[in-house]
């Protein structure tokens, strides 16, 4: 294993995930398109979602061939049970996985370099920075993969600088200017920034990532250039960025049994091949967004009212946490009859590319975002916290693919049920629907480009891995 068929040694990355849903999917996305390129990529994440990722989608143990390389698995135990509710308390998880993490990828490193296999380069996403002085400490490169936006990236550089005025306890509702981006309001900005956010120490977390910045010889990020343009010009002259997104969109690298599912996706092709073209709204609050009760209540009549067809994700709350799962009104179901269908996680890039789908109630995390933004659908945004609330603003006032559900969580208000139905028949049928899925279709093809031969994103991963192919084909020169 690890090696191609002139029989040299293939080149080693160890790729290290926060272990969440919106983290795994583009780092697993990224291995994938690395390992295609001729390299051998390593994936490794903590063993509780390891366990769930096997168990959704048969991940084999053995090596699997992708491309011209392979990708395998590896991952470590945190030390707890895994199912220790402490996994979803992030304030005191997040150190806990630094101290064992640390030790346990160290370890690893190791044992690869005597098997004959020394790690080239690790690469790892947001919330856990300790994986760059891991990588700093036996001498090997580490690059980061930023999984928001570039605008998102540059709010939060701004913030941990101090370089302009955030809302503060004393001034919390001023609006924030910033270069090369529209005026934000202050809930506009990423949630965990606001003074009285109630998850500080996921701002702690976020921000955490800028101490190291000067560690990663690179920052990737699945975004494209022409997406964001100004921005990414502008963070370019301070930080070493390559965009090369979306990294979704790759068909050479989709292999069936290598997905990073936490739970198995219910079919719901079927059902909306018996759908007319362009019909149904598509509902999903990502792997994290809980909503009220009350909300769901809401949100199920509106929908019900404006008689659209409907597939909606419910994901049940993770079990070890105990709490009471969501439910629909009662009747809900016989109301909507064929015209409507539950799931608890849907195969989300299979289903936005159903020509069915007219559109996406999304909380807008930025994996969806991008997946509809560039599958071409428009949607209906329904941010409730963190970077959502800005790439719900994205969406609507700059990227002009979609209308404004709610403001977020902050906003502290329940959507009625009339506003629920007047959005979904304004995104699917009239003018406003019209011009959002014309701009849609137009990232779309911009999206195509930018990863096709010869594109801005295509071009910056042949860099990449033609510059990880140069370290790695230096003498090893670190301190194992
Ligand atoms: N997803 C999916 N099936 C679902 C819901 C979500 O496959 O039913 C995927 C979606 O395609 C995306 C990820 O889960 O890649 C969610 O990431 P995002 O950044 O949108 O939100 P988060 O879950 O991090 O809040």
């Amino acid at each position: 294993m690890g090696s191609n068929s002139a029989s040299e040694p293939l080149i080693h990355l160890l790729l290290v995930s926060f272990p969440g849903q919106g983290h795994v999917n583009p780092l697993l996305r990224l291995g994938k398109r690395l390992a295609s390129k001729g390299l051998l990529v390593t994936f490794s994440a903590p063993e509780f979602i390891g366990k769930d990722m096997r168990k959704a989608n048969n991940i084999s143990d053995e090596p699997t061939p992708v491309g011209n390389g392979i990708i395998r698995f590896e991952f470590f135990g945190d030390g707890l049970a895994d199912d220790d509710p402490i996994h979803y308390d992030l304030d005191t998880y997040l150190p806990i996985l630094e101290l064992v993490g640390k030790e346990k990828i160290l370890s690893m490193i190791k044992k690869q370099a005597e098997k004959g296999i020394p790690v080239s380069c690790l690469i790892n996403n947001p919330f856990i920075p300790w994986v760059s002085d891991v990588a700093e400490s036996v001498g090997i490169p580490s690059a980061m993969l930023w999984v928001q936006s570039c605008a998102c990236f540059t709010i939060y550089y701004h913030y941990y600088h101090n370089i302009t005025p955030f809302p503060s306890e004393n001034e919390p509702e001023i609006d924030v200017h910033l270069p090369c981006m529209p005026l934000l309001k202050y809930d506009e900005v990423p949630s965990f920034l606001y003074p009285t956010t109630p998850y500080p120490f996921l701002r702690r977390a976020i921000v955490g990532q800028y101490k190291n910045l000067s560690k990663p010889f690179c920052v990737l990020m699945d975004t494209f250039q022409e997406l964001e343009q100004e921005i990414i010009d502008y963070m370019s002259n301070i930080c070493p960025i390559k965009t090369i997104g979306p990294l979704f969109k790759d068909p050479k690298t989709s292999v069936a049994n290598v997905r990073g599912d936490f739970i198995a996706a219910d079919n719901c092709l079927d059902w909306l091949d018996s759908k007319p073209p362009s019909s149904v709204v598509y509902i999903s609050f990502g792997s994290v967004v809980k909503l009220k009760q009350e909300q769901i209540d809401e949100m199920a009549y509106g929908i019900l009212n404006s008689k659209v067809p409907f597939l909606w994700v419910m994901k049940p709350p993770p079990e070890e946490l105990g709490l009471p799962g969501v439910y629909l009104p009662e009747k809900f179901l016989e109301k909507a009859g064929d015209r409507g269908k539950i799931v608890q996680w849907s195969p989300q890039v299979q289903v936005l590319n159903h020509p069915s789908v007219a559109c996406f109630v999304s909380h807008c995390g930025w994996n969806s975002t991008m997946e509809a933004l560039t599958s071409g659908v428009p949607v209906v945004a329904f941010p409730q916290w963190g970077d959502q609330v800005t790439d719900a603003k994205f969406l609507v006032d700059v990227f002009e693919v979609g209308i404004r559900m709610c403001r977020g969580e902050a906003e502290n208000r329940i959507i009625p049920r009339e506003d629920v139905e007047k959005c979904l028949r304004e995104a699917t049928s009239g003018p406003t629907a019209e011009e959002m899925k014309n701009n849609a279709r137009k990232w779309k093809k911009a999206a195509e480009a930018a990863v096709g031969p010869g594109g801005s994103s295509d071009k910056n991963m042949q860099d990449f891995v033609d510059e990880i192919v140069r370290i790695g084909s230096r003498p090893q020169n670190n301190n194992l």
